[in-house]
């Protein structure tokens, strides 16, 4: 598991595994209208002579006030993707939750999942 000598900064409200995640965090965090940054990125050239936990990019707000609004985004944005899988009126293919579209027949989703 993490190591516990190192506490996050309370300021620090997403650590992901690669900057391309954080930066989508951070657009996401800035539509919302929450100044954020990223910060740990620019440590990946360095990696093998820091600690890994340390190498991973976090988002921090800027502002500590905005965490808990950021969280519920963040909560937010990762129920997004995971939508239920659905079959196709057309033809019946069976489909993952993240497909918009038949891949089959081309038939759009219809109604959203109810929430
Ligand atoms: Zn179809």
């Amino acid at each position: 598991m993490f190591p516990s000598r190192r506490q996050l900064d309370p300021r620090c409200v997403y650590q992901g595994n690669t900057v391309v995640e954080a930066a989508h965090v951070r657009n996401v965090l800035e539509h919302a209208g929450i100044p954020c940054e990223i910060r740990n990125d620019r440590l990946w050239s360095a990696l093998g002579e820091i600690p890994l936990l340390e190498a991973w990019p976090q988002v921090w707000v800027a502002d500590e006030r905005d965490r808990e609004r950021a969280r519920e985004v963040l909560r937010d944005l990762e129920r997004g993707p995971s939508r239920p899988a659905w079959s196709c009126p057309a033809c019946d293919e069976w489909l993952e939750g993240q497909f918009t579209a038949c891949w089959r027949c081309g038939c759009e989703r219809s109604a959203e999942p109810a929430p």
